[in-house]
């Protein structure tokens, strides 16, 4: 049994893998400042005696003993982290450097979140690790992109300077039950919306690709990279290669739910990154690690989620919870 840190832990993604650890026997305690995360997402694990939740910002210092460290705490979604750009900036990177500080105090293996958005807007496809990537400094995304970034850099340079036992996972777009009703991701605002028959936003021409990878992948993907040596560092891309627009990812969701809505075209925001493919083979080989769920398949279970959702708190769907 390891006692295991998830900063992160009440997010869409961060309160799953607190699920799994937990399933594997491990201790989890699970540290979050609910900018974004909800409590709802960990309630059903407060009764487990080896789960435990400390209301915490990750920009301050955290003094506790741990086994490993898994670094999620950030907001992930373009309208969240735009809301406060200079605190997405504080949690990417003092973020950073207290969870290291706390690795390197514990002898700790650690685990950073990073993206695909380090590729930014990008001109190799699909991306592959080495591409240095195309990011604007001081566009509306950069303080999500260059934090993550300089998350990257902090993350080498502990390794390098002091050895630190470090895994960098590189996620691309990432879907499933738990997404925040609210946080405007394009897989929970279609569904939403098609679930209640309003019209689908479809930003710019809806030509922009994404590759959309079910949750309960990405988190296998990403216990698999913490149990390797010390030799693997990363970064290592994880998503699914399956790549698709913005227009056949609304009309997937229409056709599954079966909806009346149309679909209605808005501007697209600045910056919008136009492809986006991982090239999966460094995990394939790594971690002997490739996605299991196709699009549908996810996009019909997350659907089932949101529909219930709807029915049971539709004041959360609202927004007023
Ligand atoms: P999320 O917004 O649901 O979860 C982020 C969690 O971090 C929330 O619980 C939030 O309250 C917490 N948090 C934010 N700032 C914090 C701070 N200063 N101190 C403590 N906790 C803080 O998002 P998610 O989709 O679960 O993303 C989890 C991680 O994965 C993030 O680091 C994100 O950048 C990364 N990621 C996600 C995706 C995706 O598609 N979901 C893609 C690439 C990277
Ligand atoms: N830190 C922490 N928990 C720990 C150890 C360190 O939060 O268990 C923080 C500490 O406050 C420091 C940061 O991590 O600001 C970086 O620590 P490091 O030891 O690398 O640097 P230094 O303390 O020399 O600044
Ligand atoms: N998008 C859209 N309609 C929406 C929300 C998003 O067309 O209601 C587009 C957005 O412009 C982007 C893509 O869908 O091109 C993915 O957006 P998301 O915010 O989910 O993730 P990211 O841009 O960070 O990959």
């Amino acid at each position: 049994m390891k006692r295991i840190l998830v900063t992160g832990g009440s997010g869409f993604l961060g309160s799953w893998l607190c699920e799994k650890l937990l399933e594997k026997g491990n201790e989890v305690i699970c540290v979050d400042n609910f900018y974004t995360g909800a409590k709802r997402n960990i309630y059903h694990l407060l009764d487990n005696s080896r789960f435990e939740l400390i209301r915490h910002d990750v920009t301050f210092p955290l003094y506790i003993e741990c086994d490993e460290i898994y670094n999620l705490a950030c907001p992930a979604s373009p309208i969240h982290y735009q809301k406060d750009p200079v605190q997405t900036v504080k949690t990417c990177v003092h973020g950073a450097i207290n969870m290291l500080g706390l690795a390197k105090r514990v002898n700790a293996k650690i685990l950073q979140a990073s993206t695909s958005e380090v590729y930014g807007d990008p001109a190799i496809h699909p991306q592959v690790e080495e591409y240095w990537g195309n990011v604007n400094p001081i566009g509306v995304r950069s303080c999500y992109d260059e934090g993550k970034r300089c998350a990257e850099t902090l993350f080498n340079c502990y390794h390098m300077q002091n050895k630190t036992r470090i895994k960098i996972i590189r996620i691309f777009n990432t879907y499933g039950p738990r997404m925040h009703p609210h946080d405007g991701r394009v897989v929970s605002n279609f569904i939403l919306q098609a679930l209640q028959n309003q019209d689908i936003t479809i930003y710019g021409d809806g030509s922009q690709t994404r590759s959309f990878c079910y949750r309960d992948d990405l988190i296998d993907g990403m216990m698999k990279l913490m149990a390797t040596g010390d030799d693997v560092t990363g970064p290592v891309n994880v998503g699914n290669p399956g790549e698709f627009t913005i227009l056949q990812l609304a009309e997937n969701v229409i056709d599954l739910t079966g909806s009346k809505s149309k679909i209605i075209r808005m501007p697209l925001p600045s910056d919008d990154p136009k492809q986006r493919k991982p090239d999966i083979s460094k995990a394939q080989a790594l971690l002997n690690w490739q996605p299991t769920t196709q699009l549908r398949e996810g996009l019909a279970k997350t659907i089932e989620y949101f529909d219930a959702l709807l029915k049971s708190d539709p004041d959360f769907c609202r927004g007023e919870d």
